[in-house]
């Protein structure tokens, strides 16, 4: 595992596994309330969306800006998301690795990763 990536896992309860690595969301705020959505160590500016729609960013040497919806500048989040932080992580992987298969069930049992498990198996675990 990277030092960058947190790796998620989700099962059918069956003894199928997939796998996912996200890249870490940036801590960053930007005018203090608003989380950067880029990776964690990226390159350029800072910038999130407020409740309003308007682009926020923070230059790294200093410097904010807002840019409302109908400023001739402004970045939708569309143009954007080639940059957020999901969009740079991985699509499901199916686990094969039998080793590595009871590696997961074992962490699993102690707690060590988060299980994201699809909704058919939650629905027959609370019956
Ligand atoms: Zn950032």
């Amino acid at each position: 595992m990277g030092i960058n990536l947190e790796t998620i896992y989700q099962t059918d309860g069956k003894g199928q596994w997939w796998k996912r690595e996200i890249k870490e969301k940036c801590e960053e705020l930007i005018f203090i309330r608003y989380a950067c959505q880029r990776e964690k160590g990226h390159d350029g500016e800072h910038w999130s969306y407020m409740e309003s729609g308007s682009y926020v960013s923070s230059l790294k040497g200093g410097g904010c800006c807002i840019l409302p919806p109908d400023s001739a500048e402004y970045i939708s989040p569309l143009d954007s998301r080639n940059e957020y932080y999901l969009s740079k992580s991985s699509d499901w992987i199916e686990v094969l690795d039998k080793e590595e298969i009871s590696r997961i069930e074992q962490d699993e049992k102690e707690d060590q990763i988060s299980v994201d498990r699809p909704f058919e198996f939650e629905r027959k675990e609370n019956v």
